[in-house]
């Protein structure tokens, strides 16, 4: 076993950002004359060729599938089959909802190594290392895979860098695979309001919690993350009470703050279930009026004070 199989990942016809990332991540932890190989699986994926031919990547495998959108089954089937007709060593794929339908059968079916939501991996004479958040992300554990010829690593987006220079990897395909398609895509639903956003996304959080009193107020924080270039995020209980949309959320039972490089937190206590989803964030700046808040275990930078005066000099300042 030797190489590395990248399964990209499309939506409504567009090659997702993760997809490249992971081309990244290959580049990052590939050895010397091994192969990277990009598989590009789906109803036309002719159509992401070009989108897909970026520096550091070999060869780009196409399967064509007899169905519209994302069925879990056939992408299950087709990797198996790349894997069987490649027989690379490691197969990295997006951390992502999609990915949640098939990485982990494909993995049992073929006694795979597996990991997920990975954000650092090392490889030495003794094998793969992966290191992923654990006990909601407030450790960091390495996982190894004694004795495992393949190791499928689930990877978190926004953390590995892509490569952006084109290239002109040799192209093949393989044939669909031979199975009856179990589920129908019906497409994919729009954001329902114009103030849901994909908080995954975003570089710059201003995040408000509890701390900010009443819904009246939350109007004023989100004028003041326009003028600083945030988007604004929240705690469960300002999602909870209705002041802000779920899709806003941060935690554990809401959004990872995943392409956060600067997240401002005020007026949030820092609960653990809030720092899993932002915790890992490399500037994280923390308003609280109470020195003791859980908050400012993981800031960077800690203002002991109130939000509101901190958002007024921060309207003067930016005025
Ligand atoms: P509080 O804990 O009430 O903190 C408010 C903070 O504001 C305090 O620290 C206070 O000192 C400060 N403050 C008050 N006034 C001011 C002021 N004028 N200026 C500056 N600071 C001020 N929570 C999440 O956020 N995300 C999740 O995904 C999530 N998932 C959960 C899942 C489960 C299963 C459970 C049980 C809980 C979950 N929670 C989640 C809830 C979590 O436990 C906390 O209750 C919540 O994070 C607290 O929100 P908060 O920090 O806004 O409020």
């Amino acid at each position: 076993m030797s190489g590395i199989l990248i399964v990209a990942e499309h939506r409504s016809g567009a090659l997702r950002p993760v997809s490249l990332e992971l081309v990244g991540a290959a580049q990052s932890v590939r050895r010397a004359g091994e192969r990277v190989i990009l598989a590009l699986i789906g109803e036309d994926p002719a159509a992401l060729v070009s989108a897909a031919s970026v520096a550091g990547v070999d060869e780009i495998v196409t399967v064509r599938l007899p169905v519209r959108g994302y069925e879990p089954e056939l992408i299950e089937a087709a990797v198996r089959s790349l894997i069987d007709a490649r027989q690379p060593e490691l197969v990295l794929l997006p951390h992502s909802v999609d990915a949640f339908g098939y990485a982990a059968a494909l993995a049992a079916q073929g006694e795979y190594g597996l990991a997920t939501d990975v954000f650092r991996i090392e490889r030495a004479d003794a094998g793969v290392v992966a290191t992923r958040g654990g006990y909601g992300q407030k450790v960091n554990v390495e996982v190894d895979f004694p004795g495992k010829q393949v190791i499928v690593l689930a990877l978190r987006a926004g953390v590995f860098k892509a490569p952006d220079a084109p290239a002109s990897p040799q192209l093949s395909e393989l044939p669909a695979p031979a199975r009856r398609p179990r589920v129908a895509s019906l497409g994919y639903l729009e954001v329902s309001s114009a103030d849901d956003v994909d908080m995954a996304g975003v570089p710059f959080i201003l995040s408000v919690g509890r701390g900010v009193g009443e819904a009246a107020n939350v109007e004023r924080f989100r004028k003041l993350a326009e003028k600083l270039g945030a988007t604004l995020g929240c705690s469960r209980p300002i999602a909870d009470a209705g002041w802000l949309p779920k899709s806003r959320q941060i935690g554990q039972s809401g959004k990872t703050a995943s392409a956060c490089k600067l997240y401002l937190a005020m007026g949030v206590s820092g609960a653990i279930q809030h720092l899993a989803g932002m915790k890992h964030v490399s500037t994280i700046v923390a308003v609280n009026s109470d020195a003791n808040a859980s908050i400012f275990s993981v800031a960077r930078y800690g203002i002991v004070g109130d939000m509101f005066e901190l958002a007024d000099a921060l309207e003067r300042h930016f005025s």
